[in-house]
């Protein structure tokens, strides 16, 4: 019904703007890994974490010879290592007795618990490849427990557009990805050109990084190397490529207060030192791992007082 057009109509009032998503554009960081120059989207200054995910390295071959990434034995607490790669391969092996290759399209995923030890050894590819090595804050329930490795050699795959997602960890629409979650988690490789839309978890949060190509969202383009971070309330995300693109998409539940310090993630100081002289004393706790690799020192944490030196 049309009333008078002087007439106020309280039910077509416009109400108060809804406040625009969230979309926080921050480049990456470099820095070295073994000798191997990677892109470090997470953590970043104002952005140490998406749901549980809490580090993200980004590594590429700049050019075909470059060398692999050879990383020795060192440990790991309270977090899961997850890696993805498009390009390369990857031998693992760890305290748990675990050896697996890992090719593009598979994936790594190592719980740590209360102490793990791994190695990573690329010589067998010959080259750097390209991925991305993820960690996953534990949750209280699971980061003082045991440590496991799982390797999934296929993940569920969807047409979704013009693309195709992978679901690395977590659940898309109604597709479930295998590998453990120990908290609400998304981790999504999207391939496309075109435009797709991804539905979203409103009440989780998420963010993206471009693995390759560059995406428009909204009318913000950002390309490999930064971190994009989209907020929360979002039911769907619609993304565009003028190329062929592949996005890493992230969420999950926003998660608790952590403490990350070199290879380790806890909630106390303590148990930072505690693990630091455990690896450094070669403590079962972290066991031993099969590598002709060199095993990598901890660096001594910052804010621990020097040893004393014995009085003569
Ligand atoms: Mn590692």
């Amino acid at each position: 019904m049309s009333g008078p057009v002087d007439r106020v109509d309280t039910a077509s009032e416009p109400l108060a703007p809804e406040p625009a998503p969230v979309l926080e554009v921050r480049p990456s960081r470099l820095a070295e890994v073994a000798g191997t120059r990677v892109h470090r989207a997470l953590p970043r200054r104002g952005r140490r974490t998406i749901g549980a995910w809490c580090f993200l390295d980004h590594f590429r071959a700049e050019r075909p010879d470059d060398p692999p990434a050879m990383i020795g034995p060192h440990p790991h607490l309270g977090l899961q290592t997850v890696t993805w790669l498009l390009d390369g391969e990857t031998l693992h092996t760890d305290s748990l007795g675990s050896e697996q290759l890992i090719r593009p399209g598979q994936l790594n995923l190592m719980s740590a618990g209360h102490g793990v030890a791994h190695a990573e050894d690329g010589r067998r590819a010959g080259r750097a490849g390209h991925g991305v090595q993820l960690w996953v804050a534990q949750p209280e329930v699971t980061r003082n427990g045991a440590a496991a490795f799982e390797h999934h050699a296929e993940l569920p795959r969807v047409e979704l557009g013009s693309g195709e997602a992978v679901v690395l960890v977590g659940t898309l629409g109604d597709l479930r990805s295998p590998a453990r979650t120990d908290s609400p988690l998304l981790g999504v490789d999207l391939a496309f050109v075109g435009a797709i839309e991804v539905p979203l978890v409103p009440a989780h949060e998420h963010g993206l990084v471009v693995l390759d190509g560059a995406v428009t969202i909204g009318d913000t383009t950002v390309g490999p190397d930064e971190l994009v971070y989209l907020g929360e309330a979002r039911d769907e995300l619609v993304l565009r490529a003028s190329g062929p693109t592949r996005v890493l998409l992230l969420g999950g539940e926003p998660f608790e207060e952590i403490l990350m310090w070199w290879n380790f993630v806890a909630r106390t100081r303590e148990e930072m030192e505690a693990a630091y002289r455990d690896w450094q004393a070669r403590a079962a706790r972290f066991g031993t791992v099969r590598s002709d690799l060199a095993r990598v020192d901890a660096p001594r944490p910052q804010w621990m007082p020097e040893p004393e030196a014995p009085r003569p």
